[in-house]
């Protein structure tokens, strides 16, 4: 007797009627790796589908991935991670001085420690991150009915838009040796606040004010935690 390789009910036929797992899984072949590379590539899905969509309508998709259908942009934690892997390779590449957390390396402090770990690891310190804005986000939406996980998800295509367009500057710096990360430190935070103000409602004005005090007191209170851990970690 047959039975499906996933979930072991019986099988008539090329697919389970059960899960739909197909009887026999087609071997890998040059066609599945263009049809991959396709999918990741593809503008109807996958990751550039994500980025222009992130880039056009934020708010809606996001409502959309959390309330209605998650096939269709990329998976979120994944996301941010590459859009930060992505960062930290255009600025590895362009020996691009990073102005986007800035800190003043005199001795070797605990302090001074970890902010270079956040530089050398921001796909890991934007989640950590993240959780932090999340909560404020949480504090000044508090009537709307998302929870702490859907914030956290909201916060992961946001900022890995915000990774990419740190990337497109850092590249443009490094091609024209303009010092313009500044810009881009206040382009990122722009996107940030009218994507998570648009989420909540694009109608509404005061959304974006709050957007942008969620955001700018996550960064504020994530870095003042790893000033005092720091600072106590040294005391001690
Ligand atoms: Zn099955």
């Amino acid at each position: 007797m047959n039975q499906c390789k996933k979930c072991k009910s019986e099988l008539n036929g090329a697919f389970c009627s059960n899960c739909g797992q197909a009887a026999k899984l087609k071997r890998i072949d040059s066609q599945y790796i263009i049809s991959e590379i396709g999918s990741i590539l593809n503008f109807e899905k996958g990751i550039l589908f994500t980025v222009k969509e992130l880039l056009i309508n934020p708010g809606q998709r996001i409502k959309e991935f959390i309330t209605e259908d998650r096939n269709r942009l990329v998976k979120p934690i994944i996301f941010v991670i590459i859009c930060s892997l992505v960062y930290t390779l255009v600025i590895q590449l362009f020996h691009i001085e990073d102005g986007y957390i800035k800190f003043e390396g005199e001795k070797q402090s605990t302090t001074t420690l970890m902010f270079s770990w956040v530089q050398g690891n921001y796909g890991y310190a934007n989640i950590l991150m993240g959780v932090f804005i999340a909560f404020w986000i949480k504090v000044f939406f508090k009537k709307y009915d998302y929870n702490f996980f859907e914030i956290i998800i909201i916060l992961c295509f946001v900022m890995g838009i915000g990774m990419l367009i740190f990337s497109v500057f850092a590249i443009f710096e490094g091609l024209t040796e303009s010092k313009i990360m500044q810009i881009a430190g206040i382009t990122g935070i722009a996107y940030c606040t009218w994507a998570i103000g648009q989420f909540f409602g694009k109608e509404k004005k005061v959304n974006y004010l709050k957007a942008f005090l969620a955001y700018f007191l996550g960064m504020f209170s994530f870095n003042l935690l790893i000033v005092i851990v720091g600072t106590l970690i040294d005391l001690m």
